[in-house]
């Protein structure tokens, strides 16, 4: 199964405890376009190579296309539906006017130099821009891409297209247009739909936590929670893990990383790999890597009491089953990771208004959407007597419904 059946498998889940018009449904379970580009960049040696891009765009009921735009050598076309897919749902449980969309590169940007990837992605723009605009697609950062990416990506579409707006693109530098708060914005998000849902979960005010993924969500979400009183008891990258019982401080594991490109020989913590990380006893487990993360092979020997997916896709269907049948709560991706898109709505928003909100406005916002979904979708698993993940598409599908 790719991600793509399992985002179908989640849907038939959610449409299993309410049901909705069959049109939707067939609506939402293929994409209204897909795209795939073939990119030629000139190396730095002078020689040409190609690579292969994708833009799905799943759904534009509720709005433009909306979502990243991946760079990883794993990255395909079953991947990125799946993705776009989610951000479609995901939207719609934030309640902002967008839909979903995702884009993708098959590549190793680790592998590229500063020019060749500048390169590379405004050859995306230039292949893919009679689709994109702030009417029409809207893209962003995701796994690999940063605001220096999207200040190529937007000042090429500008070159193309004449738009003076700047809203094609969100997750911007602060100097180009970005919004205040975007890039602490996934992090924090799940932070606040992690407050907003702690009572009912029973959490304490001290959680012991578990962090899988230093990028800029795993990073910045392990330092609010330490910010906020939690122990971070173990944190990894891509390659491994380092578990300190006592707690970690973010910062410094950060610095650490930094000046070695590698966790292993933090001092004061063990290494464990990541596989090992997802199974240690806590009171919250977050992914916030890649997908495929939990799995049948290793949700039985889960020990978090809740699953805060930053993520998207950290869980496949088999492995919900078996959390719920051992009372793991698991916040789904759609409404934990939701903190991003938002505030590139807001960085549209501003955009399109020639405004410029401060960090205060963006955060009290932000804070407000969250709070409110979290409990919507809450109470909708009361409701139904269901999942999170179950009802956080329920929720979604009726916003869709509403607006098709
Ligand atoms: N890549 C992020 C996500 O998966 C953010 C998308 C966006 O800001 O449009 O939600």
């Amino acid at each position: 199964m790719n991600q793509f059946d399992h985002a179908l498998e989640q849907l038939s889940r959610a449409t299993a405890v309410q049901s909705f018009d069959s049109a939707l449904i067939r609506r939402v379970s293929s994409p209204e376009r897909e795209v795939r580009v073939t990119i030629p960049v000139v190396m730095d040696d002078g020689a040409t190579r190609l690579f292969e891009g994708y833009r799905v765009q799943h759904s534009s009921i509720r709005g433009p296309y909306k979502g990243g735009i991946r760079f990883h050598a794993d990255a395909d076309i079953h991947e990125v539906r799946a993705l776009a897919f989610w951000m479609t749902l995901k939207c719609a449980v934030a309640n902002i006017p967008m839909g979903g969309g995702k884009g993708g590169i098959t590549v190793d940007p680790k592998e590229l130099s500063a020019g060749e990837l500048e390169r590379l992605s405004r050859g995306f723009v230039r292949m893919l821009y009679p689709v994109l605009g702030p009417k029409v697609d809207v893209p962003a950062p995701d796994v690999n891409t940063t605001p220096e990416i999207m200040s190529w990506m937007v000042d090429e579409y500008a070159k193309l297209t004449g738009d003076t707006t700047g809203a094609a693109f969100t997750g911007k530098p602060l100097g180009k247009g970005g919004s205040e708060g975007r890039g602490l914005a996934t992090g924090l998000g799940g932070f606040y739909v992690f407050e907003a849902l702690k009572e009912k979960l029973n959490l304490s005010q001290s959680a012991r936590v578990v962090v899988q993924g230093m990028g800029n969500v795993g990073g910045n979400a392990a330092r609010l929670f330490q910010q906020h009183g939690h122990t971070v008891i173990a944190i990894s990258d891509s390659k491994s893990g380092i578990v300190d019982e006592q707690g970690l401080d973010i910062a410094t594991v950060e610095a650490y990383k930094q000046e070695h490109k590698t966790l292993v020989g933090f001092p004061g913590a063990r290494s464990i790999s990541n596989a090992e990380m997802l199974e240690l006893p806590c009171d919250v487990l977050i992914p916030a890597a890649l997908e495929h993360q939990i799995t049948h092979v290793n949700a039985a020997r889960i020990k978090a009491k809740v699953i805060l997916e930053l993520a998207n896709g950290p869980t496949t269907p088999d492995a919900d089953d078996v959390l719920f049948a051992k009372g793991v709560v698991v916040i789904p991706d759609i409404l934990a990771n939701a903190g991003g898109v938002v505030v590139s709505s807001f960085e549209w928003e501003q955009n399109l208004l020639g405004e410029h909100w401060t960090e205060q406005v963006v955060f009290e916002k932000l804070h407000t959407l969250l709070s409110k979904e979290a409990l919507t979708v809450w109470d909708h698993s009361q409701t139904l007597h269901t999942d999170l993940r179950r009802a956080a598409f329920v929720v979604a599908l009726e916003r869709l419904a509403a607006a098709q």
